[in-house]
């Protein structure tokens, strides 16, 4: 074959991958960064001292083994798993979306969620070549029951995701109506993934529901993960739920997904889990702070929030987002990513200092 008519490689690569852009993660070298809904503190030098030793003394040369079994039952104790449940563990809670996707391609099959929402439910689906249904919420961000339900009897999803609390708008979302869709759910047999991501700063937890009404949640599986905790830099998810189910997910897991460096860290922050349960409350204190003070701001309309994130409508969202930048604050503009959150920003709550700075800084960029 000539040079000329050799084919390029790239034909066998997915014409939709082809299309897409790559996850675009902003520089954030030298700045405040309250853009992706990290912990702000770091660890004390005496526990990255004591970390520092522990990670030292792990068997590297080793495939991950009984390690990652010590952290799957630490999860289930700290989590107080109900009987007839099983956990798993994923390489962060994205990679356990995939695998929900993977198990749920059969023909036709698709998946659903409110928006705006997480972003990965419709890649998950996408990547796997599952169709994705988006269900706008209602303008102040409540779910729209009516439409919900509309939705899964038209599609029957076999995956539908709400996120609890939700981002970007970080609120919690009602519980008589989630109850009411995920009954509607189970008609068809459709699971409802609960996605807790943001379960340390939530006044409420789904897992109470399915501690005490196991047979409405049959079909729920519940996912967290230690990201928004303390330990994004970790990459570790769990899920949980009935353990027929978890089981049948738990056989596409890559079988070495979670690096014994990862379960590492993991047990470390269990075995400190009140330093970061105290990290916690004063990053929800911190938010109050936070949302007190935008509401005090002409043009500034906090909404509320259960994460440790504050979604705010401000007058015009990229002069507000430069500004910021332009003081070394870097924040999430979210307003071209839903029509709902026309000029919103996302702030992630940072420690009493960068919100001070950012209180400050505010004003001036409106
Ligand atoms: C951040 C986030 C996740 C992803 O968590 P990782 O464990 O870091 O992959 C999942 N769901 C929601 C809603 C999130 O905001």
């Amino acid at each position: 074959m000539s040079h000329l008519t050799t084919p390029s490689p790239m034909r066998f690569i997915r014409q939709d991958i082809q299309s897409m852009h790559a996850y675009a993660i902003q520089n954030a070298a030298g700045m405040v960064k309250l853009d992706a809904m990290e912990n702000p503190f770091s660890l004390s030098p005496e526990l990255q001292k004591q970390l520092g030793e522990r990670l030292g003394a792990v068997a590297i040369n080793r495939y991950p083994g009984a390690r990652v079994d010590d952290l799957k039952r630490a999860l289930c104790a700290h989590v107080d798993l109900p009987s007839g449940h099983a956990l798993m563990l994923g390489n962060g809670s994205d990679e356990l979306i995939s695998l929900l996707a993977m198990a749920c391609d059969t023909p036709g099959a698709s998946i659903l969620a409110p928006l705006p929402g997480f972003v990965m439910y419709a890649m998950g689906a996408q990547l796997q070549g599952l169709v994705f249904h988006g269900v706008p919420l209602t303008a102040d961000f409540e779910l729209d029951e009516t439409a919900m339900v509309e939705a899964l009897r038209q599609h029957q999803p076999a995956i539908t995701y709400l996120a609890y609390p939700n981002n970007p708008t970080a609120n919690l979302w009602d519980a008589a109506v989630i109850r009411r869709l995920i009954a509607e759910a189970a008609r068809f047999g459709g699971l409802v993934v609960m996605d807790e991501a943001y379960q340390p700063f939530s006044s409420r937890s789904w897992l109470t529901e399915m501690r005490s009404q196991p047979e409405a949640n049959a079909n729920v599986l519940l996912m967290r993960t230690l990201s928004k905790l303390g330990l994004a830099g970790v990459r570790l998810g769990y899920l949980l739920g009935p353990k027929a189910l978890v089981d049948e997910v738990d056989k596409l897991r890559p079988p070495y997904n979670v690096s014994v460096l990862n379960a590492e860290c993991a047990l470390f922050a269990l075995e400190h889990a009140e330093v970061f349960a105290a990290q916690a409350r004063q990053i929800c204190q911190q938010r109050d702070v936070l949302i007190h003070a935008l509401a005090s701001m002409p043009g500034v309309t906090p909404f509320p929030s259960d994460a440790n994130m504050v979604l705010a409508r401000v007058t015009d969202a990229q002069r507000c987002f430069d500004g910021l930048k332009a003081r070394g604050l870097l924040v999430k503009n979210v307003s071209k990513m839903h029509p709902l959150l026309g000029q919103c920003l996302r702030l992630t709550v940072g420690t009493p200092t960068e919100n001070a700075m950012l209180i400050r800084a505010l004003p001036d960029c409106l």
